[in-house]
């Protein structure tokens, strides 16, 4: 099995965890071997053993020295952020940088890409860097800036993931045009979240609460958190699950819940 998780660790209720409890949580008991990470700021040498990450140094920068992350356990990384040369190459321009981040997974015996992963928080702003309630907009914004790369040899074997701040009733229909969500292609697996915010479903709803916008008994059921894969990954997507529904103690650790997906052993 091949796992990969997206979490957003960047909390804004208190009392905040520090870095080193919700890693150490998530290494405990999600076990990823490939991560993003968003609003991440962690101290990356004390991930342990056998992690690496690729991240923009400085965070998104000025007051905010956090940013989007892309870990792996035991596997290579290649930054490819900022686009590559060659013949499969692909151009890049990033309306937001820091918020979005590119790594190839290698594979060590002939440096080949194994698959590739953007690693995406929404930021709440427009096209031109004024505020906004939602990543609505920012959105659309990042979907135009990969445009080259989805296109691309890349495109084949994609994870796009993040924290994209949108309801499910809101994702752009270039997503489902090219990609497959793994949360509403496992929804048959769950019941119907109760509260789930600007759904869509109805009954077929099977959506993970993963941002808990604070700590009252009635706070909204956000699923602003997503994977979504290529049509090749989904031919070895052996399951998903996240939010409260799979770790009912990630409010201790975060005011977001990982979203986690299983792949066969055939993406290595
Ligand atoms: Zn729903």
């Amino acid at each position: 099995m091949f796992r990969f998780a997206t979490w957003n660790v960047g909390h804004a209720v208190q009392p905040r965890k520090p870095f080193a409890h919700q890693w150490n949580w998530f290494t405990d008991n999600v076990g990823a071997d490939l991560v993003v990470l968003t609003e991440a700021k962690p101290d990356y040498s004390s991930c342990g053993d056998g992690w690496s990450f690729v991240y923009k140094d400085g965070g998104i920068g000025g007051r905010r020295r956090w940013g989007t992350s892309i870990g792996a356990y035991e596997h290579t990384l290649r930054d490819v952020t900022n686009g590559v040369g060659g013949r499969n190459g692909f151009a890049i321009e990033h309306h937001y940088p820091g918020y979005v981040t590119i790594a190839d997974l290698v594979d060590d015996e002939d440096d080949s890409t194994l698959c590739t992963v953007v690693g995406i928080h929404a930021p709440l702003l427009d096209r031109d860097g004024n505020k906004l309630k939602w990543g609505g907009e920012s959105v659309d914004v990042i979907m135009e800036d990969l445009a080259g790369l989805i296109s691309s040899r890349r495109g084949e074997m994609l994870i796009i993931a993040g924290d994209l701040n949108i309801h499910p009733g809101h994702v752009p229909p270039s997503l489902y045009e090219n990609f497959i969500d793994v949360i509403e292609a496992t929804a048959d697996l769950r019941e119907p979240l109760p509260g789930c915010v600007n759904c869509g479903l109805g009954e077929g709803c099977g959506h993970l609460w993963t941002h808990r916008n604070g700590k009252t008994q009635n706070a909204a059921v956000q699923n602003i958190d997503y994977v979504f894969i290529s049509e090749a990954l989904g031919e070895v997507l052996t399951g998903a699950g996240g939010g409260d529904f799979t770790f009912p103690e990630i409010w201790e650790y975060s005011d977001h819940a990982p979203v986690v997906v299983d792949f066969s052993d055939d993406v290595e």
